[in-house]
């Protein structure tokens, strides 16, 4: 399909649909998933092997297969809930939460992951949600909370909601996105990223959020070589969450993890 033909095809859905997501954010995902999932998923596996780095990839279930699991399972790498759809978690009852992640993770599980933590599909919590994920006795939440309060953190911590501490625990996550490599030169936000592991100063712990869709694309495997590289040059271990809340693994951190909500485009579409 032309390009613009594709623009006037996206402007029209989204007039139809009432779509959130802008044409430009729907023509970017359209030539990512140019890329077939199964080779964006092995470019990153075989990069991360060299490195003995481990990912913990937050799986909506629904979208999920076999072949998808296996994969990243037969690697040594950690599947969590990204729930059962992609959707809103915020303001939903609280016996709707529970139903969708409980099958969520019994759809996982069922496909061989043993599953031990929850991310919220476009990090929409409230106290419900946060009230599933104790009720449903999992380890820990990969939401990602960038508060400045938070920065300093360098340990897994309990959440206080409704002024108690949650069971289950959340992590310090890094305030940069791979996002921004689709507004900024590669070297720009490689020497961010850069940047801000360098001042973490050998600390415990921080959680780095990657979107698979992005990094596994052939043009950012180079920025995902460097950094990963890097924190292997400076003695961070890579485990998967459910490897810290065990407490499994040496200290320093840092943990790479991200989302896999669609598999090709059409499940996009289907999503926004
Ligand atoms: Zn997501």
């Amino acid at each position: 399909m032309r390009a613009s033909n594709l623009l006037a095809w996206l402007r029209h859905l989204s007039s139809v649909r009432g779509i959130n997501a802008s044409t430009k954010q729907m023509l970017r995902m359209y030539r990512y998933h140019r890329v077939p999932f199964k080779i964006i998923l092995n470019n990153i596996l075989d990069l991360l092997d060299k490195y003995d780095a481990r990912f913990t990839f937050t799986v909506v279930s629904s979208i999920a297969n076999e072949e998808l699991v296996q994969m990243i399972l037969d690697r040594g790498h950690e599947i969590a809930s990204h729930s059962l759809y992609h959707v809103k978690h915020q303001g939903l009852s609280f016996e709707t939460q529970l139903g969708y992640i409980r099958r969520s993770i019994e759809m996982l599980e069922a496909l061989g992951a043993s599953v031990h933590g929850f991310r919220a599909p476009y990090n929409s919590y409230d106290n419900n949600t946060y009230a599933c994920i104790d009720e449903l006795g999992l380890l820990y939440d990969a939401g990602v909370r960038r508060e400045e309060y938070l920065r300093s953190l360098t340990k897994p911590f309990h959440m206080k909601i409704d002024g108690k501490d949650t069971r289950f625990l959340s992590f310090p996550v890094c305030h940069l996105s791979d996002e921004l490599l689709d507004r900024l030169p590669q070297k720009t936000v490689l020497n961010s990223f850069l940047e801000v592991i360098d001042n973490m100063g050998g600390r415990d712990l921080s959680v780095l959020q990657l979107h698979p869709i992005r990094i596994g694309q052939p043009v950012y495997l180079g920025f995902l070589e460097s950094l990963v590289k890097h924190l292997a040059s400076q003695d961070y271990s890579m485990p998967t969450l459910a490897e810290v809340v065990e407490k499994k693994v040496p200290m320093p951190t840092v943990c790479l993890s991200g989302d896999i909500d669609c598999l090709t485009f059409s499940d996009y579409l289907r999503r926004i």
